[in-house]
């Protein structure tokens, strides 16, 4: 990048809000799954004017700008693919407002998740979103890829809690999207559009989230199954029995095996299956719909069900669930992943054809995850060899193509980014991929903002 145009930068943030270092760059240049693009310039803006600004110079000189959070993304989208300025968002990190009368919080993009959840939290409030990540993640991060976790099965995903937005749009204009209110149908939902639209069509400066009264009391459940597949019959017969738990989430025998290795809990040999339930509300249906899945859970052959209200307890239930993700790399040093989402009636036909594709292409391949939403993460976990990449990328296409047969969807979370991108097509009509590139341009004339993104290059 001409040092004219970081001259120009460094006049709008402070040189003390600029990194330019070979060291500092690296830094920048990967996400959570994808290593592969090196800035020309890491910023850090204080306002919605700063970045309004450095869009404008972008447009002039043409150059690409790659917003950022933390960058815990598992598709790549923060990665300055073909370099440019990368836009990091952790001083714009402030809690303006928690509004517990109207129930709203008015936060910067780049608040933490989990800081966010404490905060409301001290006031008996409760925003749910809960990605795994969410001790790090930002909120301008989940935003932009909608991300979801635990909870979304009962309280469903980000864009359920977005109300507004202030947003900076690629050519730089600062525009206010969305209510302060529970109800707003005045024009397009442009609020909507930018969720998850993955930092393609505008930058997020300020967000207005809804906030729901945080859950008296919460009952943890750890279930075990020797069959993987009366574990996954266990998540129908719960939601099909109309009780709606804030949690099913799941660990096939590989997994557990695989994080008892890690980091042991003491489970018996033969586990295939494992579900973790939570239920909450108030005490007396909490205690009510916990028995209710205890029963179910035991006329599916369980072969231990513990159930408890004490937080340290539940902590302990979660063991396994918690240590896995990181537990895989003792497997293979590179984890390929994936986050399909089948219909909840899909789950067995899902689990069985991923064994058969484990065998089929000789890689360890294992699955957890959010099973009340069908959500599954599908770990690919290979060696760092060509051999093994090429295993992995067609064992990936046998799965979206798996996953589409099923009525399913190729990402419940994660999003495109760079690594889904080039699958698009295996769920998208062509006409839907034109209109979705028609709103790029129209956003973006100039393919400034986060460009080879989502859209197969
Ligand atoms: C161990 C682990 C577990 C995970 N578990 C989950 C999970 O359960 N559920 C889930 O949904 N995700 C999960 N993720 C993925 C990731 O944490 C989420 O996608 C998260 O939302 C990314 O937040 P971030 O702040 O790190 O964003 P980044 O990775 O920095 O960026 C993600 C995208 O957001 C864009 N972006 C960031 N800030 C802005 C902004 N202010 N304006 C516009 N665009 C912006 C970026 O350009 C990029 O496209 C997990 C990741 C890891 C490493």
């Amino acid at each position: 990048m001409d040092n004219g145009i970081i001259e120009e930068i460094t006049k709008i943030v402070g040189k003390e809000n600029v990194l330019a270092s070979v060291e500092d760059r690296k830094c920048y240049s990967y996400d959570g799954r994808v290593d592969g693009g090196m800035p020309d310039l890491i910023v850090f803006p204080s306002s919605a004017e700063d970045v309004s600004r450095i869009l404008v110079l972008a447009n002039k000189y043409r150059f690409p700008v790659i917003p950022r959070g933390q960058g815990s993304g598992l598709t790549g989208g923060s990665v300055p693919v073909v370099g440019g300025v990368v836009l990091t968002f952790t001083k714009m990190n402030r809690i303006l407002e928690i509004d517990a009368e109207n129930l709203i919080t008015v936060v910067e993009p780049g608040v933490i998740t989990f800081i966010l959840q404490e905060e409301v939290a001290k006031k008996g409030l409760f925003y749910p979103p809960d990605p795994s990540s969410y001790k790090y993640s930002s909120i301008g991060g989940n935003i932009a890829e909608c991300a979801g976790g635990p909870n979304s099965l009962k309280y469903g995903v980000t864009r359920d809690y977005v109300l507004g937005l202030e947003v900076v749009l690629p050519t730089g204009e600062i525009m206010n999207v969305g209510v302060r209110t529970m109800k707003g149908v005045v024009g397009y939902d442009l609020t909507r559009l930018f969720v998850g639209s993955e930092g393609t069509l505008g930058v997020v400066t300020k967000i207005i989230l809804k906030l729901i009264p945080l859950p008296e009391t919460r009952a943890t459940m750890l279930a075990l199954f020797r069959e993987v597949e009366e574990a996954a019959k266990t998540v129908s017969a719960i939601v099909a029995a109309r009780i709606v738990p804030s949690t099913i989430e799941f660990l096939d025998r590989a997994s557990i095996k695989c994080s008892e290795q890690a980091s042991p809990m003491g489970l018996p040999e033969e586990v295939g299956g494992l579900l973790i339930i939570e239920v909450d509300g108030d005490p007396a249906s909490v205690v009510a719909q916990a028995e209710k899945i205890k029963k179910i859970v035991l006329e599916h052959n369980a072969i231990r069900c513990d159930l408890t209200q004490d937080p340290k307890e539940a902590d302990r239930l979660w063991q396994a669930r918690r240590t896995v993700s990181q537990a895989t790399y003792n497997l293979n040093p590179v984890k390929v992943a994936e986050d399909v989402v089948v219909p909840r009636s899909e789950i067995p036909a899902l689990i069985r054809a991923l064994e058969e594709m484990g065998k089929k292409y000789g890689i360890p391949i294992l699955s957890f995850g959010h099973a009340g939403d069908g959500n599954f993460h599908v770990s690919m976990m290979i060696r760092d060899t060509k051999e093994d990449r090429e295993k992995a990328e067609e064992a990936v296409k046998e799965l979206f193509s798996k996953t589409i047969s099923l009525g399913g969807t190729l990402s419940g979370e994660h999003g495109i980014g760079l690594s889904k991108a080039p699958y698009l097509g295996m769920e998208l009509s062509g006409q839907a991929m034109l209109t979705m590139k028609k709103i790029k341009q129209l956003f973006d004339p100039n393919n400034i903002l986060n460009p080879n993104k989502i859209f197969p290059a």
